[in-house]
């Protein structure tokens, strides 16, 4: 599903039919998404590791589609990257989370998937800026969680917009590590605010010690460079046990709490029952 629009055309063949008709069908009715308010953003909680405190959610997109049901952002968002959607859909997701992280306690930050396709708009800075401006949020508040294949793609144009929003204010955080090849000198050449280790290593990280070799490497590879490390994935005590003893900052996964309405729906939703 990562394959590129040419991989995917070379991929191409006659009995693929049925699932080419169904992207067509998604990619139709995802220019509707929006208006229709057929997209909803969950909240999955962030902690630190020293003083197992939250430090933020990560916002996660989900598309309640009228007759397939709920549709994974793994299977919509290529489409909407390929026909251009998601410059509109990747618009609404960072306001509508701007918005909510303008409720919740001033210290929580709020992070934002960012597709690479959104950094090819010029006018991509502005955009930013006018959310904040718009909806209150604290630039401080903001970051934007970038993977490192996007990065790789197009690293001059990359690092002209991620320097940019800098300047803003707006921090980033490179997602999925140890996924892509980036070179140490990527990692040092771009103004990364945090690292994410992509979940897959910390999944297999109790019954593979190359996966664990790997987060040991990332974990010494981010205090070097002075850039604190989130571990993505985190599902048990026994993983969280283990990225603690190598001194990994924070973490995320199901064992800290599934993707879920935001909390400050979640303390509307409380007032409403005790009424
Ligand atoms: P991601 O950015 O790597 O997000 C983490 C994914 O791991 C999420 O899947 C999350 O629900 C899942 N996850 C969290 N904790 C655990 C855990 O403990 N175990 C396991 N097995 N999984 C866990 P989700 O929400 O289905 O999102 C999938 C991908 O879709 C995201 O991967 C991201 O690449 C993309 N995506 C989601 N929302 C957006 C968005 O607003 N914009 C863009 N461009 N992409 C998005
Ligand atoms: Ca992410
Ligand atoms: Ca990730
Ligand atoms: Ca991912």
């Amino acid at each position: 599903a990562k394959g590129s629009v040419t991989e995917r055309i070379a991929f191409y063949e006659p009995e693929m039919d049925e699932t080419a008709r169904a992207r067509r069908q998604i990619a139709n009715d995802l220019r509707h998404a929006v208006d229709r308010g057929e997209l909803t953003v969950l909240y999955q909680p962030q902690h630190e590791l020293a003083t197992g405190k939250l430090s933020g959610y990560e916002a996660l997109l989900r598309w309640r589609h009228p007759t397939r049901g709920l549709v994974s952002p793994v299977e919509f968002i290529p489409i909407a990257e390929e026909t251009g959607e998601i410059f509109r859909i990747g618009e609404w997701v960072m306001r509508e989370a701007c918005r909510e992280a303008r409720s919740w306690p001033d210290h929580l930050k709020v992070a934002v998937n960012l597709s690479p396709i959104q950094l090819l708009q010029n006018d991509f800075v502005a955009i930013v800026q006018n959310i904040l401006i718009e909806t209150g949020l604290s630039p401080r508040r903001l970051e934007l969680e970038i993977t490192e294949t996007a990065i790789i793609a197009d690293k001059l144009r990359a690092l002209h917009f991620l320097r940019q929003i800098k300047t803003l204010g707006v921090s980033i955080a490179i997602d999925d590590f140890g996924t892509g090849y980036s070179s140490l000198d990527t990692l040092h050449s771009f103004p990364f605010d945090k690292i994410k280790i992509d979940k897959s290593f910390v999944l297999r990280s109790q019954q593979s010690v190359e996966a664990c070799a790997i987060i040991k490497a990332v974990l010494a590879l981010g205090h070097s460079l002075n850039v604190p490390v989130l571990a993505e994935g985190v599902e048990t005590i026994e993983q969280l046990d283990l990225l603690r003893e190598q001194g990994c900052d924070e973490a995320q996964g199901f064992y800290f709490g599934r993707p879920g309405l935001s909390p400050s729906l979640i303390g509307q939703a409380a007032d409403n029952l005790q009424a």
